[in-house]
């Protein structure tokens, strides 16, 4: 990971008690999904064992998030801030960050929806659980999915063109949906399609 290209003597230890704070994200959505701190200790064992571990400030020990609760965070990558005394965890959560049962500490954070969406499309490609929209596309194939993605296409230009927003709002979610159930029958997703607009965007 890249987290092993961290220089961990060169982070500002000192300037909190060898105590740096590190920000946790999810690196899929990018939600931020809680604080917690680190000692050298801590930031070396979420390396060696690729689970976020903390200094937990309160039982004053090394504490492994989902150590009871089995919610462990899959650590990505840590970078340090422009002064070297903040971290920036990535990590991918198996199950709720929070101890309140939710996703994120911080109730209201945002995440990139799209991305949440095509992670839930992803599953539903894996598993095919009887019952939802989704398994079915999957099941019809590639033709009856790129059908739909053409039908929601006209039905949102035909709205945008009757000048119904309401319509256009509720056209264009279908036409994203089915965009990504598309995408997904060809193995791809949100992440290719992202990599080449911002590869136009910056020329
Ligand atoms: P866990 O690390 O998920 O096994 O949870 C063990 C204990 O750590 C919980 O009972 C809480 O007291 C505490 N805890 C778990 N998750 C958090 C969190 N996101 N923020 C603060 N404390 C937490
Ligand atoms: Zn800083
Ligand atoms: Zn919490
Ligand atoms: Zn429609």
């Amino acid at each position: 990971t890249e987290a092993s290209t961290l220089e961990i003597e060169a982070l500002a230890w000192e300037k909190q008690d060898g105590l740096l704070p590190a920000v946790v994200q999810d690196v899929d959505t990018l939600r931020v999904l809680m604080l917690g701190y680190m000692d050298r200790a801590a930031l070396q064992a979420s390396l060696d064992t690729g689970r976020v571990t903390f200094y937990s400030r309160s039982r004053q020990r090394l504490w492994t998030k989902g150590e009871t609760s089995g919610n462990y965070l899959a650590l990505v990558a840590i970078e340090a801030d422009c002064d070297a005394d903040t971290l920036l965890v990535q990590a991918r959560p198996r199950g709720p960050t929070c101890h309140l049962g939710r996703d994120s500490c911080f109730a209201r954070a945002p995440s990139a929806f799209m991305a949440e969406l095509d992670a839930l499309i992803a599953e539903r490609q894996r598993r095919l659980p009887a019952g939802s929209y989704t398994t079915g596309l999957f099941e019809d194939g590639v033709h009856r999915i790129a059908q739909k993605v053409g039908e929601e296409g006209v039905e949102t230009a035909l709205a945008a063109v009757a000048q119904d927003d309401e319509a256009l709002v509720g056209e264009a979610g279908d036409l994203l949906y089915h965009l990504l159930v598309l995408l997904r029958s060809r193995g791809l997703g949100l992440r290719e399609v992202e990599s080449l607009l911002a590869q136009r965007h910056r020329g």
